[in-house]
């Protein structure tokens, strides 16, 4: 089956056309600047050259509409015709309670996306446009949301409740709901079977690193406590987010700055993190890596804060299962910056974590970077969010 599987931002489009049976890409690529001047498509067949074409996008439908053509035109096309697409799989940032897993899109299901847009205003939105335009451009085509926050939804109520007046949970669902759930999903499993064994048997920490950044505790092959919150603002250090810090700072910067709550909420989503902390040197760890190397301590205080986040919350997460049998790094940073995975597992020693120095000079492939003994493995599994959306969709379609 041929899968289109769209993530769509508010003025973002990624896509992928995937081959279900043998699990291919087609092509893939994104639509920028939608609705903004200077709008392009990017265009990669699988075994050919990136094509960029500028050209007007004012709608998500317009964008959509590129992305089809690009991908049956004459030349570089992948396929023949529209009708070779049998479904598409859209990402869904927030699936509130409503959702504890991917969901066939009817319009009951979009009306119940559209009540969960309070809890991510941002996002839902811009996902339920992309929606809509395929539906107009595609009528007949089979489509299935994959949510982000699904898989977190096993999580007991004494890991998903704040310590805050249990009513605004009752009247608004104040509670932790988590995120990157299809690429924690998808990396525990990879884990387990990586290491030849049954995910039912065991407990994994799940380090997703990327720009945005957040641990899981699986435990059974179920999520049962998450770093991100309400929103993906809570828990680890990242690329320009704070993660977590004492709710007061915020009335106490807002008085010494006179800033409005939208203005500190803009400072803790864009100008915090390891970017803040490098006094705006870059939310890019390669360029931390670059400054640390060169003895800048904004590089280093930077990287520093991020690691120390990155292994409190592997051992919370530890005492939260009572015990661990795996840990998994994943996402831009876990995937490729050997230096931070080094510098993490280095205080994990207490868990019986012998890591394996040689073996961690790795990039692209599922690896393991503990020594054969260790008493806890660690690997490093590439995260591939639009394969686990392609496997969703083809499962409920
Ligand atoms: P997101 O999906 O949240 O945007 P990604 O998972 O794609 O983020 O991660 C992007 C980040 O990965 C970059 O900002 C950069 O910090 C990091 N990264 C990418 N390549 C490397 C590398 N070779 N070495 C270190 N860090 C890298």
């Amino acid at each position: 089956m041929k899968v289109l599987v769209i993530n769509c931002g508010s003025s973002s489009l990624k896509y992928q056309l995937i081959d279900s049976d043998v699990e291919k890409v087609l092509a893939k690529g994104l639509c920028e600047r939608i609705g903004i001047e200077g709008s392009q498509i990017v265009y990669t067949p699988a075994g050919g050259e990136k094509e960029i074409t500028v050209s007007p996008m004012p709608t998500h439908k317009q964008a959509i509409q590129m992305v089809l053509d690009a991908l049956t035109n004459d030349k570089t096309g992948v396929i023949k015709s529209l009708a070779e697409v049998e479904a598409v799989g859209h990402r869904v940032v927030h699936g509130g309670e409503e959702f504890a897993s991917s969901a066939k899109i009817t319009d009951e299901m979009i009306a119940a996306v559209e009540k969960c847009s309070d809890l991510a205003p941002l996002h839902n939105p811009a996902n339920l446009i992309g929606i809509r335009a395929c539906q107009e451009l595609m009528p007949n085509v089979p489509m299935v949301g994959v949510f982000d926050t699904a898989f977190h939804q096993t999580m007991p109520e004494k890991a998903y409740l704040y310590g805050l007046p249990y009513k605004y949970y009752e009247k608004y669902k104040v509670r932790r709901y988590g995120f990157h759930g299809t690429s924690h999903s998808y990396v525990s499993k990879r884990t387990a079977e990586f290491l030849g064994k049954n995910i039912e048997d065991m407990k994994i920490i799940v380090c997703h690193l990327g720009n945005g950044a957040s641990v899981s505790a699986v435990m059974g092959g179920k999520s049962v406590d998450t770093s991100m919150g309400l929103t993906p603002l809570e828990g680890l250090i990242m690329g320009t987010r704070s993660g977590d810090i004492d709710p007061a700072i915020m009335e106490f910067v807002s008085k010494k700055e006179n800033l409005t709550m939208d203005q500190m909420m803009n400072v803790l989503n864009k100008e915090s993190g390891v970017y803040g902390l490098s006094g705006g040197l870059s939310s890019d760890f390669r360029d931390l890596e670059d400054a640390a190397a060169k003895n800048d301590p904004a590089g280093i205080r930077a990287r520093a804060a991020f690691n120390y986040r990155v292994i409190k919350y592997i051992g919370a997460y530890a005492a939260a299962m009572n015990g661990v049998d795996a840990i998994a790094f994943t996402a831009g940073v876990g995937e490729n910056d050997a230096l931070v995975r080094e510098d993490i597992c280095a205080s994990l020693t207490y868990l019986g974590i012998d890591f394996d120095s040689e073996a961690n000079k790795v990039r692209g492939k599922e690896t393991l970077i503990s020594k054969a003994d260790s008493k806890v493995a660690v690997v490093m599994i590439p995260t591939d969010e639009e394969m686990a959306i392609c496997r969703e969709t083809v499962a409920l379609v």
